[in-house]
């Protein structure tokens, strides 16, 4: 489900900009990495080693990169972005300095409560993406969280009941939480949200023990159709296009064509305000400089945001706006975390 924060009238009005941006070769998506602090302890992301004393760092406004690209979408991202106490400021600067952007928060949800969600969503959050690649004690484990997954169920339960209607659950695929993916997707259509799915890599630190290799690939290829089924017939659960989700089978198997085209209509900007091409590329120059990235032979990862920037514009894509668009109802009753 799209943002209540935006309304019907909006839509010409981010067409016009999508040509806007488009004409003018500018970045779709601009992600604001606030800290690469983190406080879990995943195996396969080492950003939680990054030192204390880095915060004396960060930027204290990103308004005005976020003035400067004015995208379609800005995520706050980390590390954990609610380790900033300053969160809620960054993202109302944020608002006030590019009106027409959809505002988008990447956390782990461990330090996510009601109260913090309401006062970023009045901030002007847009949508929440909590990361959850199971649903049972595999999740607290591998981020290190005691209790994460109960939290993260009920935490949504309660904002949905309180009207924060823009949230997803980031699940990445990995070779063990095959069984996972569409429990992970009748859960949250049950809670009234989405679910965005991107493909493990080892790129970040090297941890092969997610990795689907040629004995998994099968089990993913299932699992893929098995997705792919269940977006055609209940479309707007699934956040993902066709041809992301279709694709990663090609992916794994060697047989996408072609270099990747990260660093232009995606990129990441760090806490110190430099740009890099994606999320686990080096740091090039500050903000204010950034010229593009020609098309690089990386094939490192097949994340969702360097799938989707390829992705064609096909009819599903409209079908998959149509079904966004619509309300879903409010989760009524509130689970307490436990
Ligand atoms: S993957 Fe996310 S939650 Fe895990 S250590 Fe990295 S930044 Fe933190
Ligand atoms: S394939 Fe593209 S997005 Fe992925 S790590 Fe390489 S350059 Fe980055």
């Amino acid at each position: 489900m799209i943002s209540s924060h935006f309304k019907p009238y909006h839509i010409p009005l981010f067409l016009a900009k999508y040509a806007w941006l488009s004409l003018r070769r500018m970045p779709m998506l601009v992600h604001f990495e606030v800290t690469m602090r983190c406080n879990a302890r995943c195996g396969f992301c080492d950003y939680w080693k990054t030192p204390a004393t880095e915060k004396a760092k960060e930027l204290t406004s990103f308004a005005d990169a976020a003035r400067h690209f004015s995208p379609m979408m800005i995520t706050f991202t980390g590390g954990e972005p609610l380790l900033r106490r300053d969160l809620e400021d960054l993202v109302r600067a944020v608002r006030e300095a590019s009106r027409l952007t959809y505002i988008t928060l990447i956390t782990h949800g461990g330090m996510l409560t009601l109260e913090r969600a309401r006062a970023l969503w009045d901030a002007g959050i847009d949508q929440f993406n909590i990361s959850l690649d199971y649903l049972d004690g595999r999740h607290d484990a591998a981020r290190g969280i005691p209790g994460l997954t109960a939290k993260i169920l009920a935490t949504v339960q309660s904002m949905r009941a309180d009207g924060i209607d823009g949230i997803r659950f980031n699940t990445v695929i990995k070779n063990d939480n095959v069984d996972q993916l569409l429990p992970i997707v009748e859960r949250a259509a049950e809670l009234g949200i989405g679910v965005n799915f991107s493909l493990y890599t080892d790129f970040k630190n090297g941890n092969r023990d997610h990795l689907v290799d040629a004995a998994g690939r099968d089990a993913v290829e299932r699992a893929v159709g098995a997705l792919m089924a269940y977006k055609r017939a209940h479309r707007g659960v699934i956040t993902n296009s066709d041809h992301y989700l279709s694709t990663i089978p090609q992916y794994l198997r060697g047989e996408l064509p072609g270099p990747c085209d990260s660093g232009n209509r995606t990129i990441h900007i760090s806490p110190t305000g430099t740009v890099k091409r994606c999320p686990d590329f080096p740091l090039d120059g500050h903000w204010r400089d950034y010229k593009g990235y020609a098309p690089i032979n990386c094939d490192a990862c097949y994340y969702a945001c360097r799938g989707e920037a390829q992705a064609p514009l096909e009819p599903s894509r409209a079908l998959d706006m149509l079904a966004l668009g619509r309300r879903r109802p409010a989760v009524p009753a509130v689970v307490p975390a436990t």
